[in-house]
Formats: structure tokens, sequence, C-alpha cells
């Protein structure tokens, strides 16, 4: 059996030196040694910690990544943002989806991510027709991921209005627009199609309350609990300003506050963005066992604010990060942002709460890992019997890790480019990344390339 000897690893418990981790042909950890010794056909590794999950990805948009970044006639804002967008999604056709979600995540994997959650709304053809096959697209991003290696959590969404209340979509929307006996039957053929793969897992993803009518959401969540009663749900929730005042006069709530009155959200759920609540919807969100999907990078560039950290911590609620429109790809870069953005709000420091001495980089990454493997529904995020063998090795030799041991080695890989130091990147048992290459990236790359010459 596989197995790899790691001079230091982060494990559950805490860091330990000298560690064996078997795993059997499927990929799943079968045994951790701490204090092993170091003889034996066992590969070795420096320091292994476990890869984080993305908990949300909108694979297209990576190609239009730095393309939104010229002024407007007026005012630019998260709605403009999205006009350009979907004159952007208007055209892609499916071999250019694949080539874009393959170049993703081969930048995925190389930074640290070792699964991801594709939160996929692209269903029909440019002229918003189905295609032949429903899922013509999902399986576009199916194969890109099996093409790269990482490991997937499959979210069709389900789109259906402009605007709460059941607002007509419109024109620009043409390509998400599913009914919800289509979206069902989509659901339910991925199921099928991608039954039996240990890489793969389907869930779904109402688009949010804008989108999806309460009574299409439960038909929706009633259709996916029929076929797998935990497979996840992920909705954004509360990302504007504009979007929560429109909720408040559509239903008198809160996006948060009616998923958790009306939805009743728990551990199956993720709620992506939750940038506006009140310090109430924090607290209600932080019981529920919901996860928030913050994903600090694009928040930021679309000028959406800044997630309630403080109070949504002090009630232990569960968080991870994801790369949503793709500006950045690094989980380092959304957990440095993450803090970041909560210092420049409070003029403090190291405001994720954590006991004195206690590493700020150590304890997001944690709490990242523990979150991201609860949204992915996949078992992830640790070094542990049962868990899938998705672990990043990194360089203690390499200049940006000198002199950090431990924690110290998560707060260099957040907050000081430590992320130059992951050397090698395992999912499921299997090297993806070696010596800081993948092994198709030059292809990819070049195929890539061509997608968006021909986009241009
Ligand atoms: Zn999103």
């Amino acid at each position: 059996m596989p197995a790899l000897f790691a001079e230091t690893a982060l494990l559950p418990q805490g860091w330990a030196d000298r560690v064996r981790i078997d795993w059997d042909a499927a990929g799943t950890i079968t045994a951790v040694t701490p204090g092993a010794p170091a003889q034996g056909s066992a590969e070795r590794a420096d320091a292994v910690v476990p890869g984080m999950p993305n908990l949300h990805c909108h694979a297209f948009q990576r190609a239009m990544a730095g393309l939104t970044e010229r002024a407007g006639p007026a005012g630019d804002d998260f709605w403009s943002w999205r006009a350009v967008m979907y004159k952007f999604v208007a055209a892609l056709e499916p071999e250019q989806i694949a080539a874009i979600a393959a170049q993703l995540y081969v930048e995925m994997l190389k930074a640290g991510y070792t699964s991801v959650a594709e939160f996929h709304y692209l269903h029909n053809d440019p002229e918003g027709k189905p295609y032949a096959d429903r899922a013509e697209l999902a399986n576009q991003i199916a194969l890109a991921a099996g093409a790269t290696g990482i490991r997937l959590t499959l979210l069709p969404v389900l789109y259906q209005t402009g605007n709460f209340g059941g607002a007509a979509p419109s024109e620009a929307q043409r390509r998400f627009l599913l009914k919800t006996d289509a979206f069902n039957a989509l659901v339910e053929s991925l199921f099928k199609a991608l039954r039996g793969s240990r890489h793969v897992r389907v869930g779904i993803a109402p688009h949010s309350l804008r989108a999806v009518p309460p009574a299409a959401l439960r038909e929706a969540k009633a259709a996916l609990d029929k076929i797998d009663p935990t497979a996840p749900i992920h909705i954004h929730a509360a990302e504007q300003t504009k979007e929560v005042e429109d909720c408040l006069a559509w239903s008198g709530k809160r996006p948060v506050e009616w998923l958790l009155d009306e939805a009743k959200c728990d551990a199956r759920w993720t709620l992506v963005h939750c940038t506006h609540m009140t310090a109430d919807e924090a607290r209600r969100l932080a019981a529920s066992g919901a996860t928030a999907g913050l994903c600090p990078t694009t928040e930021a560039d679309l000028g959406d604010g800044l997630f309630p950290l403080v109070d949504y911590l002090a009630g232990k609620g569960r968080f991870g990060v994801g790369s949503d429109s793709n500006v950045g790809v690094s989980p380092a870069e959304e957990l440095r942002w993450l803090e970041w953005g909560q210092r420049l709000l409070h003029r403090r420091r190291n405001l994720a709460p954590a006991p004195e001495g206690a590493s700020i980089g150590g304890t997001l990454w944690r709490a990242s890992l523990a979150g991201g493997a609860q949204a992915l529904g996949q078992p992830v995020g640790a070094v542990a019997v049962g868990r899938r063998a998705d672990f990043l090795a990194l360089d203690r030799a390499h200049p940006c890790l000198a002199g950090h041991m431990g924690d110290g080695l998560l707060d260099a890989l957040v907050f000081a480019g430590g992320t130059a130091a992951i050397r090698h990147v395992m999912v499921g048992g299997r090297w993806v990344v070696r010596e800081g290459r993948h092994p198709a990236e030059e292809r990819i790359a070049e195929n890539y390339r061509a997608a968006l010459r021909r986009l241009a």
C-alpha cells in the first residue's frame, strides 16, 4: 500500500514529527503514525498540511478576471460588473468552458486548493436553448476536474427569476434558466453519471433568493432529498445592500434571516458571502451549523463590503473560503484578506478569535479546512484515518519559510508569501503537482490561450 513519511505534519491534534501516512488504493487514509521510523518504502516529504477545499467557484469567470478593471461611463459597481459578465458569458462554447476550467484548476492545485465546489450556472446554449444533453456544460466541468486531478463537488444551479417576487429574467440570463422539472432531471442525471466516483460529489445550488422563488426552492430540495438527503446545498446570500433592501421589500425579512426562518438552513447548507448581516443574523447563522462561504478577494474586487467576522466567530460560526470570480486563486490570499479586512475595519490586529499566543494563520487555516470540508460534503480537510489523502507538501528549506516551524509555517503561508514553498500537491493519494509543476500544465495552458483567442 502507498505511504508517505513526513518530517512534520499538521494532524487534527496538532503538529507531529516523523509521521507515516498510509492510504489505500482508493486514496483514503488508513493509518497515521507519528514518531515512525523513516525506513521502508514510504516516500519522503518535508512538512505536510491538509490541502484546502475551495467552497465557491464559477470557473468560466477566470477568463474575464482582469478584463473589468477599466472605468465605465459612471459609477461602476457590482451590477455594472455583472452586465459585463453577462456579455462575456453569452459567447462561451462548451470546449472553451472546459479549457478555462482546466487552466483554473491547475492554478488552484498549485496554490494549495485540493478540491473545489463548482457553483455551476451555465446550462443552455448561447441562444438559451437546452443542449441535446442537458448536462453538456456540467460535463465539461467534470471533465476539466478529471483532467487536472482536482476533487470536485458539482453544484448545478437553479436560476429562474430576475429578482425577488418572481420578476421575469432578462435576456442576458437565458443561459442560466431551467424550469424546476428540468433542473431536477439534470441533478438526477449527474448523480447517475457520477455515481461511484470517489473524486466527485453532487449537490445543488439554488442561485439566490433573487433567482429562485420559494416554491422552486422547496421542490428542488425535496427532489434532492429523495436522491441523497445529505447532499450539500449552496446559495448566494446578502452579498449586496441592494439585495438586502429588495429582500426586505419583498418579504419583510433580510436574506439570511429569510433562509434561516423559511429554509431552516442547517449543516448541509453553505450561505455564500453573507456580507450584510445584523449581529442577530450572524449569531443565528453561527448557531445553525451552516457554513458561511467567504470569498474576500472577489468581495473586495466587486465592492461588496466586509463580512462581520468578529461577531460571527464569537458565536463559533463555521466558515470556509472560495475563489468565486477567480480574481484570486489562492487560499492563503483569501485568508489573508479575510483577516486584513477586519484589521482595516477595526483598526486593530489579530482579530480572528484565538487564545493568547495562538497563531492567526493556523487558526484561519484550520477553521477553513473544517468549514470547507463540511461545505463540499467530502471527507477531506484533515490528515486522519478515513479522510482522503489530499495534502500539500511544503518545502521548509525555501527562504519564505526560513525560521518558521509548527503553526509559524501557516502564518508564513497566509501572511508572508509562503505559498512559494508549496512543493508537491496530492489529491486522493496521487501527486497532481510535483516540484511546483502539474504534468499537463503546458497543454492545458495552450488550450486556454486558444480558447481566449477564439473568444476575443
Ligand atoms: Zn458566486
